[in-house]
């Protein structure tokens, strides 16, 4: 069964209504199951966040009923990284709960690049 904190849509949810588009972003891909957006706030040439339709708040609330949707956001993640440039390499960050500095509880992809990205992050 679906965890109670996955709905379709989370009305109070920043990411929801981004996707919604009732709040307004830079889209960079729409489909039925995903929305891809450049983030307000780059750390990167090249910084957009992959989402899914889907209200999930992290990583960390996902199962098995979501191994669809989760392979299509890394799938579109890696298709729109080839639109944008980053055939040099890039880097997608999934950020899941307070010690990882996640600040969107709306489950989202980061897709970094344009730069030399050091390892191992801070
Ligand atoms: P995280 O810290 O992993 O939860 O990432 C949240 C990301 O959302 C940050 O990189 C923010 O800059 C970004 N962000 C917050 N509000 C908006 C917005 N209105 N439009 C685009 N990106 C946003
Ligand atoms: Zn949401």
């Amino acid at each position: 069964m679906r965890p109670p904190s996955c709905t379709l849509v989370a009305m109070d949810c920043l990411f929801c209504k981004i996707a919604a588009g009732t709040i307004p972003s830079k889209a960079v891909h729409s489909d039925e199951h995903s929305y891809a957006f450049a983030d307000i706030n780059p750390q990167a040439p090249v910084h957009f966040l992959v989402v899914p339709r889907e209200h999930i708040p992290s990583i960390a609330h996902a199962s098995s009923e979501h191994a669809d949707v989760l392979g299509h956001l890394l799938l579109k993640a890696a298709e729109i990284a080839r639109t944008q440039g980053l055939e040099n390499g890039y880097r997608l960050v999934v950020n899941s709960g307070r010690d990882a500095g996640q600040t969107v509880d709306h489950l989202h992809v980061h897709v970094l690049g344009g730069r030399h990205l050091s390892w191992p992050p801070g």
